[in-house]
């Protein structure tokens, strides 16, 4: 199979132009066709001799994406099912903010971190992703927006897949959209989120980046923890907690705390007292996400009057919380859904 063109970095393009005996600056017109023209053929590179063009085509694929649906959403969020070269589908969402559009990336096909509110992860884990995978989602999401004259602003990695099981991978790719020659997106403006992979974020707080970290944490106690992301019996809480310290003295970057708030189950009154007294001190952000009804599980959704009690408590503790809005209500946009119907059509195909 042909490398993926969006694999390679700022360098490599230039490396590779060095290996053929060709100028250097060349990997730099590659750049600015993929990223700022964002061709989706060595074709149309025209300011690039044909044999170099034909050499190109010969050794990398560039869209290694193909659409299987696009949903829009009536609040303008778009939902897409990508096909892999080897058939495997993945999501990648747009979200529209005040504050500009966000993308939110996958990183592995499914996940097997096993978090019980997740639809990510009922099949287990496939594969992880090519940083060129992920890196062409943005692309592609670039792409749709270049007709609505609009830009990415933000990228969040929090689709499916535990972003620090694929770390390399997830690092190639956050240097990749920030190059200069790339899609030049600023590292504050990209935020990975892990379910608590303890040895990465002590890894990822000494990259020296200014990228944004956000931890699932979805429970104020190791316990509940445990049973809502098995995750928790190898990282528990309070090993995490140190981790999120060592992250916060090393960066001096404020740290969000994912919370899905789940009916019943980790949304009571006790539970935003115990989360506040948690992260007493810690300078960090609760983002509550009330979420969406899991058959699976009989999770259902808490109320929208305790969702609003749940944020005052910890805000009365000095604890900074916002509620996650949500975003295309009427179609499948919570994290793995589309991609689980999806699974499920080819499953009845096959066995019909
Ligand atoms: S929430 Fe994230 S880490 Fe947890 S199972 Fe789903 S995709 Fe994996």
């Amino acid at each position: 199979m042909n490398a993926f063109a969006y694999d390679l970095t700022h360098e490599d393009w230039k490396a590779w132009m060095h290996k053929h005996d060709l100028p250097e600056w060349r990997g730099t017109q590659v750049m600015e066709w993929l990223y700022q023209k964002r061709a989706t053929s060595f074709d149309e590179m025209t300011n690039l001799p044909k044999v170099l063009r034909s050499r190109l085509a010969e050794s990398f694929v560039i869209q290694p994406l193909n659409a299987i649906t696009t949903q829009v959403s009536r609040d303008g969020t778009v939902k897409f099912l990508f096909a892999l070269p080897d058939q495997h589908a993945i999501e990648t969402v747009i979200m529209r903010h005040d504050y500009g559009i966000s993308v939110c990336v996958t990183t592995q096909v499914g996940c097997r971190i096993g978090c019980t509110f997740c639809a990510s992860t009922l099949g287990g884990l496939k594969r992880n992703l090519q940083a060129g995978e992920i890196v062409a989602q943005v692309v592609a999401a670039q792409q749709y927006l270049d007709q609505e004259g609009e830009r990415v602003r933000s990228v969040v990695v929090m689709g499916s897949g535990e972003p620090f099981e694929n770390y390399e991978a997830t690092l190639q790719f956050v240097r990749l959209i920030n190059d200069a020659k790339g899609l030049n997106i600023g590292q504050r403006h990209i935020t990975v989120s892990t379910s608590g992979v303890i040895p990465e974020i002590y890894r990822f707080a000494d990259e020296g980046l200014q990228v944004r970290l956000a931890v699932s944490l979805h429970a104020p106690n190791t316990e509940l923890r445990s049973k809502l992301m098995p995750i928790n019996r190898r990282f528990p809480l309070p090993d995490l907690m140190e981790a999120c310290r060592y992250y916060l003295q090393k960066t001096g970057r404020r740290i969000t705390f994912e919370y899905a708030l789940i009916g019943g189950v980790n949304d009571r009154d006790e539970h935003a007292h115990e989360l506040a007294e948690l992260l007493q001190g810690l300078d960090c952000l609760v983002n509550l996400i009330p979420v969406n009804y899991v058959p699976e599980r009989n999770y259902v959704r808490t109320p929208r009057k305790q969702v609003f009690a749940f944020q005052r408590i910890l805000e009365s503790h000095g604890i900074s919380a916002t509620i996650r809005r949500e975003h295309g209500s009427d179609i499948a946009a919570a994290c793995g859904q589309l991609r689980a119907k999806h699974l499920e059509k080819l499953e009845n195909t096959t066995t019909s």
